[in-house]
This record gives structure tokens, sequence and C-alpha cells, in this order.
């Protein structure tokens, strides 16, 4: 750790928190932040030539592993012809295709950089299409950091919006209507009152992003009855599941079929790819065709293009996800009963590539409130003990943890023997 503290302190000199994205500054566990230099398969190493199993994957993009030498070679194969022109290119479509291939639901999409702007692009042709101000969104889902969704619950189902960080306004703020997660009684209150102002519910269909919560059955089929019922939209906010949690994404998985889809993460391959896009008379109000402006200097970059192409063709082999899948439930059932076996409450969940556990003895953890009451120090605790074991996984209790292809049984069995010292020692 002596050079990672060295240059934390440096770029404190230089970045707000010493960090371009807050998560990474470890305020909430601790400590100080590890710099990587290097990542190959299920390994990163850090600057003082320390390895990690990784669990973060780049908080999702790296589901072929580190470095890959398909997507380097794809990557690299691109760079050399030039690294972006600002006009159509055919390595655009040919993601799109790709896409469009495994969520026949993405009828017409645009590519842009981050999830981000995926969703906040989402949200203006919605409001578009519909001619309506409002949106719904749920009690610790995240959709990244534009305005209107920058918005916590209050304490009722139907409380208006308060903004969740300064700077975003009031009267923007108020647009948002927050509901618990999980609850489709509160979602009928809500539109039985308002339903008619809102243009969209936007939803995690698996929450991924207050740790990992699974919708509970028949939620999403109701919520897309209650858009049906009221004029609203649906939109499946997949930057985190799409291509994780199993090759169609939760939209595949839960036969849900939204309105709009916003992708992110593992369609750039570690790349800044987003996209969002949907039903093709919804998407026919995006410019040039339509009245909704969006735009972008830099979308659909070849480079980042070939990346999310070459991640998407070594997920697509017919074995990937069954794989992928088998193994990671199988990892998050041998931590349950490691903690159970030492006596400390915890509740593990997996789906797809994608997995999480709370400190609680709850099962399941099914909305937010849940989330809040698992034991944070706990989770700290075995956070620092896994980081010094050489295991690195979130610096949050509120994430999702993500396993590769490039992770075997030795990565498991290290990690499992890990946390058996962990859970002994909280
Ligand atoms: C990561 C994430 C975002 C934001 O994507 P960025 O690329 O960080 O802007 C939006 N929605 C969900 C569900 C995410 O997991």
């Amino acid at each position: 750790m002596k050079r990672s503290k060295f240059l934390f302190t440096e770029a404190q000199e230089i970045l707000p928190g010493g960090v371009n994205s807050p998560v990474r500054a470890f305020s909430r566990v601790g400590g100080n932040p590890v710099y990587f230099k290097r990542g190959k398969g299920a390994y990163l190493y850090d600057e003082d030539n320390k390895a990690y199993i990784d669990y973060v994957g780049s908080w999702g993009p790296m589901i072929a592993g580190h470095a890959h030498p398909d997507v380097i070679h794809a990557v690299q194969e691109a760079a050399q012809n030039g690294l972006g022109f600002g006009a159509p290119t055919e390595i655009e479509t040919q993601l799109a295709k790709k896409i469009q291939l495994h969520m026949p639901t993405m009828e017409l999409m645009r590519m842009v950089n981050s999830g981000t702007e995926a969703t906040m692009s989402a949200l203006r042709v919605a409001r578009g299409f519909t001619g309506r101000d409002k949106i719904v969104k749920f009690e610790g889902c995240y959709h990244g950091h534009s305005d209107g969704l920058l918005v916590k619950a209050g304490s009722g189902a139907l409380t208006l919006g308060e903004p969740d960080s300064a700077g975003v306004p009031q009267q923007v703020a108020e647009q948002t209507l927050t509901l618990p997660f999980n609850d489709i009684e509160a979602a009928k209150i809500l539109f039985s009152q308002l339903g008619e102002q809102v243009a969209a519910i936007i939803i995690e269909p698996v929450a991924g992003n207050m740790g990992m919560v699974m919708p509970v059955p028949g939620f999403l089929a109701e919520l897309k009855r209650l858009c049906l019922d009221y004029g609203a939209l649906l939109i499946f906010d997949e930057v985190m599941t799409g291509f994780r949690v199993g090759l169609k994404g939760a939209q595949g998985l839960f036969s849900v079929q939204p309105d709009l889809t916003t992708l992110g993460k593992v369609i750039g391959g570690g790349l800044p790819v987003g996209s969002f896009g949907g039903r093709r008379d919804i998407m026919e109000c995006v410019a040039p065709l339509g009245p909704v402006y969006q735009a972008g200097t830099l979308s659909g970059n070849p480079i980042a293009m070939a990346s999310g192409i070459a991640t998407l063709s070594i997920i697509e082999k017919p074995d990937f996800f069954p794989d992928l899948q088998a193994q990671t439930s199988n990892f998050v059932k041998r931590l349950e009963v490691l903690a159970r076996d030492r006596k400390v409450p915890l509740t593990a969940n997996s789906i797809g590539g994608m997995f999480g556990f709370f400190f609680t003895s709850d099962n399941p953890v099914s909305n937010f409130s849940q989330v809040l009451n698992s034991n944070t120090s706990n989770f700290n605790a075995f956070f620092h003990h896994m980081l010094a074991s050489g295991i690195n996984l979130a610096p949050s209790p509120f994430e999702s943890g993500f396993v590769s292809g490039a992770h075997t049984e030795q990565e498991f069995a290290a990690t499992l023997d890990a946390a058996d010292t962990a859970f002994k020692n909280i």
C-alpha cells in the first residue's frame, strides 16, 4: 500500500477527494484506496505489485476478464485506423445489430458514452413522446448522476422528490416521484392519483446499486400493466444487468418487455459506451427524425464499438452464461454456508455473473429500508480483511459484485478461504 498511499496524497492536491468518481475514495469503508496498474483475467495488480482476485470488474464491464486477448486485439486493430472521425462508421451498426439480436425490444437505438447519458436521454425521449413531465423511480435504484435522477425517497410512498445532491433545482427534483422497490401497492396508489402526469417509470429490473436486490415475482409485469393502463412508458435501466444477468438481460429472464431500455457497462467492454433504445415509434422522436434533441461528439466511437463487439462475441458463446451462472451461484452458496458455520448472519444472492451479500438475517432482502438495516460495520471489517488477503470487493456494502469468465475454482477457493478467516474475526 506504500505507493498507493503516496499516489493518493498527490491526487488529493488536484482531484476532488483524489478521485474521478466518489465511491473510489473508500469514504464508506475508511482507509486508503488501492492504485492498480495492471489487470489480467481475474486478477488486478497494484502499484506495489500485490495481486488481487477482482470482483469489481471495473464496476461491471469486465465480464470477459481483464485484458482479454480478443478485446485488446480488436481495440488495437481499430486504433490503427484512427481514433475517431465524427462521421458514421460501419462498426456502429454492427454493435447495434449485435445488441438487437439478443434484445429485440431495442428496435431503434442510439449509442452514447455512458450510462448516465443513456438514462438522461431516455427520459427526455419519454417526456417528448408522452408530453408529460413526471417520472417515477424507486428508492435505492441508481440511474446515473443527471439532475432529475439524483433524488432519494422521503419517508412516505408519495413523497415528492427531495434532491439527493446540492445543486439540483427543487423544481427539477419535484418532477421525480419515488416509490419503495418491490411495493406494487404503493405504485398503484401513486398512479391512481398522478398516473396521467407520469411520462415513465424507470427501474433497475434487478437492483444492483443498493447491493443486489431481486424483483419479487410479478413485480415487473405489474409495473408494465400500470404503464399500459395510464399511458406511461416503462424504462428498464439495464446499464448493469444488460449482458450481465444473462445474454438477453433482465427483460429476457423475466419475460417483461420494456418500452425503452438503457445499456452501458458490458456493451463497451471497458471503454465508455452507453445506449438507449426501444420501440420504433417512440425512438422516432429522436433527432434528426423527430423533435427530441440528443447528440454526442464522441458517440459511437470506433475504438469503443470494437471493444464492445469483441466483448459481446465472447459472451455469446453457448456455454458462457450457463458456466458463469453456475460458478457464481455455487460461489455465493458456499459463502453463505461458511458464514452460517461461523454464526455470522449473511444473506447472499446471485443471478448470471452478478452477486450481492448483506450482513443481515433477513432473507430475502427486497427493499432499500432492509438494505439500510444490514450491519455495515460487519461489512467494513469483512471488506478490509478481504482486501488485505488480496481479494478486491467493491468498497461499499451498497454495491454488487461481479464474476468474469476468467474466474476459476482456484480463485473461488482462495476467496472462500479468506472469507472464512474474515468471518471468524468479525
Ligand atoms: C452504472 C449505472 C449507471 C450509470 O452509468 P455511468 O456509465 O456510470 O454513467 C446507470 N444505471 C445503472 C443501473 C448503473 O448501474
